[in-house]
């Protein structure tokens, strides 16, 4: 491992293109990069709108391969998808999130939630989610850290008993948040069928503000929505000033995104903490 791997940031310069590698030889060099720790858990805070201090986190895989270096998860996940090594991504993600928050409390340290991405094919893996709910017994419910996103494009994909199967993980204390909300077909739907705790508003809408009138009237409305139904709202991919004071002015909850924070390596986001950010 270079030191470029060691300054991520630098690796995101928009000049940096992330190295193409076909599909069959990501699933190929899969397995090889998990046992030679190519892949780490970036965390990516979420503020709170009013006050900006950080309330919770998403864990956001990167790959940095040994020979060809960053290869975004834009290209990788799907490709895992395809050949069905995602779960076994996904179960390497939560070990590593749930042992940072088992170490946080052993120690007493300051935590925060932290949210998984679930792929729809997790739910076809019923030792996966017995893992996971076992995992989840551990802990006292009341004090679960552990919370998982799904899209909601995934979950139209899966039939009624993998989304019971969902349900299933909020029974033992963990939160579902509803990822890429409003960017779907069955976005209303989705909220009828199920109670989710956090809603997480698509990157477009946000992307909309100050552009589009009527991107702005629709996040308006969602943001009243969910309040009317009693769940909280993460607006994801705030970039610029404009954007978080249009949330915060409109009663938006949380805000993710790039003006506050980037994903960045584990090490930054505890002493982030450890600063009372
Ligand atoms: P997502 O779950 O919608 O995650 C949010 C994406 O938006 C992340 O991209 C994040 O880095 C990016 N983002 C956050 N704030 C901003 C912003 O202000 N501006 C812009 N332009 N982008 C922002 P990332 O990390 O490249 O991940 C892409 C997708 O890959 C994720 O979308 C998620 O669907 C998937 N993914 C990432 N990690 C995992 C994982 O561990 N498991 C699974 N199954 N999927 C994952
Ligand atoms: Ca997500
Ligand atoms: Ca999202
Ligand atoms: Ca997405």
């Amino acid at each position: 491992i270079t030191d470029e791997y060691l300054k991520p940031y630098a690796i995101f310069k928009s000049d940096m293109k992330d190295t193409y590698v076909d599909e069959m030889e990501i699933c190929s060099e899969f397995e090889e990069g998990i046992e030679k720790q190519e892949f780490q858990v970036f965390y990516q805070p979420v503020v709170d709108a009013k006050t900006g201090k950080i309330v919770s986190a998403e864990a956001l895989v990167r790959w940095f391969h040994e020979q060809k270096g960053f290869i975004s998860p834009g290209q990788f996940i799907p490709a895992l998808e395809k050949g069905g090594y995602i779960s076994e991504l996904d179960r390497y993600m939560i070990e590593k999130v749930t042992g940072c928050l088992d170490q946080r409390r052993a120690e007493k340290k300051r935590f925060v939630p932290v949210s998984v991405n679930l792929s729809w094919m997790d739910f076809y893996d019923e030792n996966m989610l017995e893992w996971i709910v076992r995992g989840l017994k551990k802990n006292n419910q009341n004090e679960q850290k552990i919370r998982f996103e799904i899209t909601e494009t995934s979950l139209a994909a899966i039939g009624e008993n993998h989304t019971r199967m969902l349900m299933h993980l909020k029974e033992n204390g963990a939160e579902i948040l509803l990822d890429d909300f409003g960017n779907g077909y069955s976005s209303f739907g989705m909220l009828q069928d199920y109670d989710f705790d956090i809603l997480k508003m698509d990157i477009s809408f946000v992307r909309n503000i100050g552009v589009n009138k009527k991107s702005e009237s629709i996040l308006r409305a969602i943001i009243d929505m969910a309040h009317k139904l009693g769940i909280r709202l993460v607006a994801e991919g705030a970039e610029t000033e404009e954007q978080a004071a249009f949330l915060r002015a409109n009663g938006c909850d949380y805000i993710q995104g790039y003006y506050y924070y980037k994903p960045m390596p584990e090490a930054e986001f505890l002493q982030l903490l450890e600063e009372g950010k």
